[in-house]
């Protein structure tokens, strides 16, 4: 697949990756792909497999989000992303998308982990809620070790006894697992804050504190989101956070 010698990290946006919670429609989809390509986002997020909490809410459209995902994300020029919580799905994903996220949940999954490494794809390594720094980190060894050295480790919140946002943002987090691991560290705000006002601080404190890229959750209308709404940005407020992370990248240059 060509999109994957994109790899991840162009110089030209500190938002990386980028789209909804859930791919829910082909127009959905399409739709944000087209304004984030504007933006030169170089990946396009979507979840298809979901891992949600209740089982009643909106588990993803599955085999059929992959395609939807893939179609937009390519067309536009852009690379694409999908969670994957077992080998079924991986098999599926493989073909289609340009790199896989492993989530929160899943982080101690370790035949995943083995899986993906074998694979070889690019992978998002989400740290667990209730992983620790080196837990993570053994846990980007087992991809690793399978000879797949194409991770991104991404730090999006832990568990703290904190009730005012839906995790904690680790930004001590971001310095450490630099110095400990080869693999770049990037920041997911939205799963962290939950709540979209607050991507904004906890974006430019993660770039601050040394992240490579950020990756947001991005709706073209956030209110009627099946997944994740409140912690979704709009197309006009991923504008200014674009413009507010160009300003913070730009003043972290001129320390060097
Ligand atoms: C997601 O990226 O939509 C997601 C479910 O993330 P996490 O695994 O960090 O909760
Ligand atoms: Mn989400």
């Amino acid at each position: 697949m060509e999109n994957r010698d994109l790899l991840l990290f162009s110089p030209k946006t500190p938002i990386h990756i980028a789209g909804p919670c859930s791919v829910e429609s082909a127009e959905q989809i399409e739709e944000t792909a087209a304004f984030l390509s504007k933006f030169g986002v170089p990946v396009l997020r979507g979840g298809t497999f979901k891992a949600r909490t209740f089982s009643s809410s909106f588990q993803g459209l599955g085999e059929e989000g992959i395609l939807m995902l893939a179609r937009a994300a390519h067309h536009n020029g852009m690379a694409c992303v999908t969670e994957v919580m077992n080998e079924d799905q991986l098999a599926f994903a493989l073909p289609h998308v340009d790199m896989v996220q492993v989530g929160a949940r899943s982080m101690f999954n370790y035949p995943l982990l083995t899986a993906i490494g074998k694979a070889g794809i690019p992978v998002i390594l989400k740290r667990g809620m209730g992983a620790t720094i080196d837990e993570w980190l053994a846990a980007s060894e087992y991809i690793a070790t399978e000879g797949n050295p194409n991770i991104i480790l991404c730090e999006r919140g832990i568990r703290s006894f904190e009730t005012a946002t839906r995790f904690t943002l680790d930004v001590a987090a971001i310095p450490i697992a630099r110095r400990r691991s080869v693999f770049p560290v990037i920041v997911d705000p939205s799963h962290a804050a939950g709540e979209s006002s607050l991507v904004f601080p906890l974006a430019r404190a993660a770039m601050a504190a040394g992240a490579s890229g950020i990756m947001v959750e991005v709706h073209p209308d956030p209110l009627l989101a099946l997944s994740d709404g409140k912690q979704s940005l709009d197309f006009q407020s991923f504008e200014l956070l674009h413009r507010e992370l160009t300003a913070v990248c730009n003043a972290l240059e001129s320390l060097k």
